[in-house]
């Protein structure tokens, strides 16, 4: 009981419980805790390592990278038609991608909410009725509100920029508790204050005896006729931590969380078979504006992110601070040899900001090389238009805080733009796959709904036509958000949590 290693144990393994839990990250970690609290006996299987938080803390970015972040952070939504190319990155680790947030929160807005219940029959999920679970989230993640006091200078540039337009930023809430705004939140928090859910959610499961083995890939569910029987996969305890002994387990009800990029691969090695299954992911896509000012900003003093605009919702557009490690944009600016260096050098000049666009769901995950998913996204008509716009709003927003130069982010761009050819640039016009894009928020591969036809899962989460057989992850959000996930994830699990927790066993 407590925490395991699959690459510490020689050979096969063979272990039973009431629930197997599949994936141990913002989902997977919730539902553990939840109904190890009920008195189940919780198996919780995670295909990457376990890593502890101080760890985490110490690590370089390279190294975070190698040892906490799927594929090195370099998946990829590959691009069809006009769309760009996404880089998708998600956390391969005991915690999931809880471990590597920049820990901003959001419940999911009620206009979501209400969609959610009109389009999709989802009447349990109103925000009335929701509001229970997203106390509970917030009481166990520490949610706290980043006082302006925090804000970094390249936040205040923004938020001068934006007050020109008649809008103010409006603070951020974040899952913290101690955090001093040291800003490297994504590779790790030096202090422990981020409350991803390897501090706040999986030591209480395992207070109350689950067990969290980490190295062990699950492949697929075991069905007997429509019930499932338990999982099996493979130990990663061969050479390098490559697959090594058979995984069996045998329970009486199986999870699955393990994100809306993996979960549809699992269910289709499983067998199950849904017109919609692995289709209308959504994805957040992101853009991330820099620009240079006379002044030294120093962006990197200060909390990461710390606010955000929706002003722009009608727009489909939301607006949130963020500020990387230095070395990693250093990394990402334009220009080869003495014109990276210079650009560089100027680093103490350049603020930050990001945005991304409440995506329709072009996402389709299907099953690559290896049995690991491939996926592709074809943008919308409705959501390529937003991105010349989004970059615009981003771009023209720092030049009317007095930006001097703007690094947009399109690829092949051999140098910033001055205001003048920023404003001349067509963006319109500029092929979807120069834009330089990515997501953290794959969501809704495996969607929960009334409708058997249009959703993978009963509003409970029960996969449809099956028994004993639950997704919890990222995947069942019928949509997409509009803010960062991980609230409304947990908050969903949680209530899904519940419903199984006081349902018998078929
Ligand atoms: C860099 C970054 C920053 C982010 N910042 C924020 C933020 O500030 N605020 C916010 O709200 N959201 C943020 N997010 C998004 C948020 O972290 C995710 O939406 C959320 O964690 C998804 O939860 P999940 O349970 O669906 O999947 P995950 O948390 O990704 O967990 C899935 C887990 O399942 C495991 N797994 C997968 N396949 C298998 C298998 N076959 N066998 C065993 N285990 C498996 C994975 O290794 C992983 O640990 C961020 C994400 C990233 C990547
Ligand atoms: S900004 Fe706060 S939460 Fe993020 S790494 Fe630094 S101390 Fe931790």
């Amino acid at each position: 009981m407590g925490y395991e290693s699959g690459r510490d144990h020689a050979g096969d393994l063979r272990l039973s419980c009431d629930v197997v839990v599949v994936g141990s990250g913002a989902a997977g970690a919730t539902v553990a805790t939840e109904l190890a609290l009920s008195g189940a006996r919780v198996l919780v299987l995670e295909e990457g390592a376990r890593v502890d938080a101080a760890e985490h803390g110490a690590m370089r970015p390279s190294e975070s990278l190698r040892h906490v972040w799927r594929d090195g952070g370099f998946s990829v939504a590959a691009g069809i038609g006009d769309s760009p190319t996404i880089n998708v990155t998600m956390g391969r680790v005991v915690g999931g991608s809880s471990m590597v947030t920049g820990g901003v929160c959001f419940r999911t807005p009620d206009h979501v909410l209400d969609t959610w219940v009109r389009e999709h029959g989802l009447h349990g999920y109103a925000p009335r009725a929701m509001a229970p679970y997203f106390d509970e989230v917030e009481k166990h993640l520490h949610v706290e509100t980043v006082t302006p006091d925090r804000r970094s200078r390249s936040t205040h540039l923004f938020d001068a920029g934006l007050r020109k337009k008649g809008v103010a930023l409006d603070s951020l809430r974040r899952n913290t508790k101690g955090c001093h705004g040291c800003g490297r939140c994504n590779f790790g928090c030096p202090e422990q204050a981020k409350m991803s859910v390897d501090l706040s959610y999986l030591p209480r499961a395992a207070a109350k005896g689950a067990t969290v083995f980490s190295h062990c890939r699950v492949e697929k569910v075991r069905l007997k006729g429509r019930r499932a029987i338990g999982v099996e996969g493979r130990v990663l305890n061969g050479p390098n931590g490559r697959p090594g002994g058979k995984l069996v387990v045998d329970a009486r009800r199986v999870v699955i969380a393990g994100s809306a990029w993996v979960t549809p691969t699992i269910l289709r090695r499983s067998g199950i078979k849904h017109d919609v299954l692995g289709k209308k992911l959504t994805l957040h896509p992101g853009f991330r504006m820099m620009a240079r000012f006379d002044e030294e900003v120093e962006g990197w003093k200060g909390a990461m992110q710390s606010a955000f605009s929706d002003a722009f919702e009608e727009r489909g557009l939301t607006l949130v601070s963020v500020f990387i490690p230095v070395s990693v944009i250093g990394a990402t600016m334009p220009g080869i040899g003495p014109d990276h260096v210079n650009n560089a050098r100027r680093m103490k000049h350049v603020a930050m900001f990001g945005g991304m666009i409440h995506d329709e769901g072009g996402g389709t995950v299907m099953r690559g090389p290896g049995g690991e998913p491939f996926v592709t996204y074809r943008m919308s008509r409705r959501d390529r238009a937003r991105m010349p716009d989004i970059v615009r709003l981003l771009g023209e927003t720092f030049l009317d805080a007095g930006a001097k130069e703007i690094f947009p982010p399109v690829l092949g761009l051999e140098r910033g733009l001055t205001p003048d050819a920023f404003r001349a640039f067509d963006f319109e016009r500029l092929p979807a796959r120069r834009y330089e894009c990515s997501s953290q928020h794959p969501l809704g591969s495996a969607r929960i709904g009334s409708d058997r036809r249009a959703s993978v899962c009963d509003p409970d989460g029960r996969v449809w036509d099956a028994e004993e057989l639950y997704v919890v992850d990222g995947s069942v959000l019928p949509t997409s958000l509009g803010v960062n996930p991980q609230e409304s994830i947990m908050a969903v699990a949680t209530k899904l949590a519940w419903t199984m927790r006081d349902r018998p066993y078929a």
